[in-house]
């Protein structure tokens, strides 16, 4: 057969895969197949292109597989469940600088297109916009930058400013190509841009921008398909950035945010220091917080990073169990962002084999909250701040959360007072039907268990 058709049928089948293993990742039940039919997909695309006869050489192939196996198997093998989102982000960066060296490696090619010089520009561009911005992005994620806002005067028309540069110099390569200075200027503006466009983003509104950098890493890696004419890289590329703009969607609706302001940024950004809280922290022992849960009909459990921090799943699944022997019914209040990435606590909790039924979303929970006896909080602090409700000068104000404060009782598993992600103090710790139960969350509800099993 025809080499260049065996490849494209074979590249056909890999983009099937992609597309049915996206599908299979939309259930927590069948993700784990999503994922490897995803993984077959990707194998099948690298073995056709390397068998492709356009390939010059194989031995920088090799050394790259070599080193970029070794570096990948480390990171994966060593890496903490409660760093995943930051190896995501960096996994955005290097698809990012990735897209933007495979378009830059394009020009060597002997003739170009204006539509191909475009497209090379474009990998430039959003490649070098998503590496520097994903690494900002996990400076804030793993706390090695500070998580607030970085401000300054002038700030939007420095960026807009960047903005014009790029599209002038991104036009006068596109029509002088041989003028290499324009694609060099490009390249700096869109790394400096990438950096400028995430500096202001305030913590809480992250998880937006995660997602819309996962969505520019596909972008990218969709122009420099096009730039060195990959079917396979294309289709992937797409279907990263199609997914992607659907999780910034769901993102911004939960962050209740419009995608234009995530794009124009700067938000997130207002904070009004004179906000008070009033009313004083009542602390409880697990050994009294057991005799409340032991009379409770129903409980919902709204867990958080602080969950994931813990590693308490498993230890929630037993109190879980207990509670529902004694007659107790037992409901999760999953808000979209809780944690530090998308169904970051889903994946929790199906490691516990939490049945996926009594998983409830925001918009399920909220409604019956007010007939809960008992809301526990565990390791959850943003996602439950009544002050995205109640305080309009608050940076999460008008960020829909899980109402756990219109439960009867409210039970917060924390080791301090210290704020959540968004670095924002939380009125919750301080109402009337608020119980502080300090300690490690995983200690805690162990105590809890030992005090049913007494
Ligand atoms: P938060 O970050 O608001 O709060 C977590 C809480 O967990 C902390 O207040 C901490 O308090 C507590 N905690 C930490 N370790 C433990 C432990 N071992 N035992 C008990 N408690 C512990 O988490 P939420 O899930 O409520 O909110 C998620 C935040 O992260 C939001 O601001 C969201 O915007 C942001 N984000 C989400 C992303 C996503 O995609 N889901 C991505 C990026 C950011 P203490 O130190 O006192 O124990």
């Amino acid at each position: 057969m025809d080499t260049t058709l065996l490849v494209n049928l074979s590249y056909i089948v890999a983009a099937i895969l992609f597309i049915y293993g996206l599908k299979l990742l939309g259930h927590p039940s069948t993700a784990r197949n999503g994922n490897k039919l995803s993984a077959i997909a990707m194998f099948i695309a690298v073995v056709v292109t390397l068998l492709d006869q356009s390939i010059v050489s194989y031995s920088w192939i090799v050394v790259g597989i070599l080193i970029g196996a070794a570096v990948g198997a480390f990171a994966a093998r060593t890496i903490e469940m409660t760093s995943m989102p930051e190896m995501v982000a960096l996994f955005n960066g290097f698809g990012g600088i990735a897209s933007l060296l495979v378009g830059w490696a394009a020009l060597s090619e002997p003739t170009l297109s204006g539509v191909t010089l475009f497209t090379i520009f474009l990998s430039i561009l959003i490649g070098g916009v998503t590496f520097t911005g994903s690494l900002v992005a996990w400076g804030k994620l793993s706390e090695t930058l500070a998580g607030k806002p970085i401000l300054f005067t002038g700030q939007r028309v420095v960026n807009s400013g960047l903005m014009v540069a790029i599209v002038i110099c991104g036009f006068l390569f596109v029509t002088q190509p041989e003028t290499t200075t324009w694609l060099y200027l490009a390249i700096a503006l869109s790394i400096a841009l990438g950096i400028l466009a995430v500096i202001p983003i305030g913590g809480a509104d992250m998880p937006v921008v995660i997602s819309l950098l996962n969505s520019y890493s596909g972008l990218a890696a969709c122009a420099a398909g096009f730039a060195i004419n990959n079917n396979i890289l294309i289709v992937a590329g797409a279907l990263v950035g199609a997914s992607g703009i659907v999780l910034t969607n769901i993102m911004c609706k939960a962050m209740n945010r419009s995608l234009a302001n995530v794009l124009f940024s700067g938000f997130g950004a207002v904070k009004d220091d004179t906000m008070v809280i009033e009313g004083e922290v009542k602390p409880l022992s697990p050994g009294d917080a057991y005799y409340i849960l032991e009379a409770a009909s129903s409980v919902a459990v709204i867990p958080g990073y602080g969950m994931a921090v813990a590693q308490a799943q498993h230890a929630v699944k037993e109190l879980q169990e207990l509670l529902e022997s004694n007659g107790t019914e037992v409901v999760y209040g999953i808000h979209p962002v809780a944690g530090r990435m998308p169904g970051h606590m889903n994946v929790l909790l199906a490691e516990a084999d939490v049945p996926y039924d009594l998983l409830l979303e925001m918009d399920d929970i909220n409604p019956r909250m007010e007939t809960v006896d008992v809301a526990i909080v565990i390791g959850a602090n943003d996602v439950v701040n009544p002050a995205a409700r109640e305080m309009e000068g608050s940076p999460i104000y008008g960020m829909p959360v899980i109402n756990v404060d219109y439960a009867r009782t409210v039970f917060v598993l924390k080791r301090s007072m210290a704020s959540g992600f968004a670095g924002i103090d939380n009125p919750l710790f301080f109402k009337d039907n608020t119980r502080m139960i300090f300690g490690d969350a995983k200690e805690t509800i162990n105590q809890l268990i030992r005090e049913f099993s007494d």
